[in-house]
């Protein structure tokens, strides 16, 4: 039967800009179908909302992105539906955390701060023993460099205004998944909440995807060479990056992901909050901002957020995530080389 999830009918449903970009999205994760949202934080919403109910539970990776956090422990406790966090380092801690109500797992591999993995496929084979869905944020890596829905996950999201985008111009998300669990999200909603993408943005998209594969590649070339020369600096405590030797789950990172992305973060081997501030300031071609995936590399200091919002202790104060972007790396690695001499 034709209907208006089917064919143009109204532009919060079907629009044939954004139905080709959903095609491509589909097709780059290795799924039936996705949907195309007005943000990566719509697309994460929409995705868990639709397969949980009042009294439900929900396991979902610690440290997920922030408002990823809010949606399960502001919004959805208000509607009865609860959350555990658990350390995703160990697959058994999901398993472990299953009560007869939990119908979800919340993945993201890495996360975008300190890039802790979950091995995706340990996961997903727990969920399916006990009829578990799972989705997994997989903006980090694009679906370039990892594609969960061959390693057994459900839904995929991404935040489209990263990587998939790449020209800082649009902000959109993405979920990906079965032709009957994106129509069941379609219908509902994404068709209720009306968190649709514009036309526009939908074209904006389609000229970012044109060079997806250029832009991840030089980002993670670049990446690599960053990596190496902050790992072996004397100023620097640690570098988290999941394809270094150094990093705990690197055999994990390697098994699971085809190449590392452009975003790391790196402890600072500062005497105080000062010495960061000195390094943060000095650097002239990393911009301090969030977000990531564009042309600019970019710098995004704990420091700068800790406050009432973020306690003290939640994360390191002399953590520093940079963003490597697409700009040529020679001048990029001078520069954290003379803001290191300041710290
Ligand atoms: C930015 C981001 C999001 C949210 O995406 P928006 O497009 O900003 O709503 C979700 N997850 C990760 C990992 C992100 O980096």
């Amino acid at each position: 039967m034709r209907n208006e999830f089917d064919v143009p009918l109204y532009t919060r449903g079907v629009n044939p800009t954004v139905a080709m970009v959903r095609k491509k999205l589909a097709a780059l994760e290795h799924a039936e179908d996705a949907l195309l949202f007005s943000s990566g934080s719509a697309a994460i919403a929409a995705g868990v909302m639709s397969f949980v109910k009042a009294g439900d539970h929900i396991v979902c990776v610690k440290k997920p992105y922030s408002w990823t956090t809010k949606l399960l422990s502001e919004l959805l406790v208000r509607f009865n539906v609860s959350t555990t966090y658990v350390d995703g380092t160990n697959a058994e801690n999901f398993r472990r955390a299953i009560t007869p109500e939990t119908r979800l797992f919340i993945l993201e591999s890495p996360n975008s701060i300190t890039f802790e993995l979950q091995d995706l496929q340990a996961v997903a084979a727990i969920a399916k023993e006990h009829g578990i869905l799972t989705l997994c944020d997989n903006s980090y890596n694009s679906p370039l460099f990892q594609n969960p829905i061959d390693l057994g996950i459900d839904l995929v999201a991404h935040s489209g205004t990263k990587y998939l985008n790449g020209h800082s111009d649009v902000v959109c998300g993405v979920l990906a998944g079965s032709k009957e669990h994106i129509r069941q999200v379609m219908s509902k909603e994404f068709m209720t909440l009306g968190a649709a993408p514009s036309p526009h943005d939908a074209w904006l998209l389609m000229r970012g995807l044109r060079t997806l594969e250029l832009r991840v590649h030089r980002s993670a070339d670049s990446a690599e060479r960053v990596a190496n020369f902050l790992e072996a600096h004397p100023k620097i405590l640690q570098v988290n990056w999941p394809f270094l030797k150094s990093f705990p789950q690197e055999p994990l990172a390697r098994k699971q992901m085809k190449r590392c992305a452009g975003l790391m973060s790196i402890r600072l081997k500062a005497a105080d909050m000062a010495g960061v501030e000195r390094f943060c300031n000095g650097l002239k071609r990393f911009l301090l901002a969030v977000s990531w995936g564009g042309y600019e590399s970019l710098q995004f200091p704990t420091a700068a957020v800790i406050g009432p919002d973020m306690p003290k202790g939640e994360l390191p104060w002399d953590l520093v995530r940079i963003y490597v972007g697409l700009e040529d790396p020679e001048p990029l690695i001078a520069d954290l080389e003379q803001a290191l001499a300041l710290v």
